[in-house]
């Protein structure tokens, strides 16, 4: 019995430390296509000097969309401040950006559950892969 927990307690162990591992690659992953399409460079003032982050349009803590190409953007480090800091200017900013189409995907993909498993995160991130290689 004892014996049987502790193997159990050890699978868990493992199983949290693969999900953790897939989220990190994942997360890299993703910012490095987003940072590529977006040209390396600040997709709202163009700068490219500056630090360029990788920005979640919907918080990372969605993992319906924590993956996702459109819910990422690249801002240079001032313009994420801005973007913190300017809820109306970045609210018009978006919706230039996205526009209704866009707008509407996110808050629907925001509202899906994702299960953090590790099978439904390894099926994510083979999509993430796939579309790296387009
Ligand atoms: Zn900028």
């Amino acid at each position: 019995m004892a014996a049987g927990r502790s193997l159990e307690k050890k699978y868990h162990r493992e199983e949290v430390k693969d999900r953790k591992d897939a989220i990190l690659r994942m997360d890299k992953k993703i910012s490095d296509y987003v940072r590529k399409r977006d040209g390396n460079k600040c997709i709202r003032c163009g700068n490219v000097l500056n630090r360029i982050d990788v920005h979640h349009i919907k918080r990372r803590s969605i993992y319906s969309l924590r993956w996702d190409e459109k819910n990422l953007i690249t801002l240079c480090l001032n313009c994420h401040e801005w973007a913190q800091n300017n809820k109306e200017g970045y609210e018009d900013f978006l919706w230039l950006l996205l526009e209704t189409k866009g707008i509407e995907y996110l808050a629907i993909k925001s509202r899906e559950y994702f299960k953090t498993s590790l099978t439904n995160l390894l099926s994510k991130e083979i999509e993430i892969d796939k579309l790296c290689q387009e």
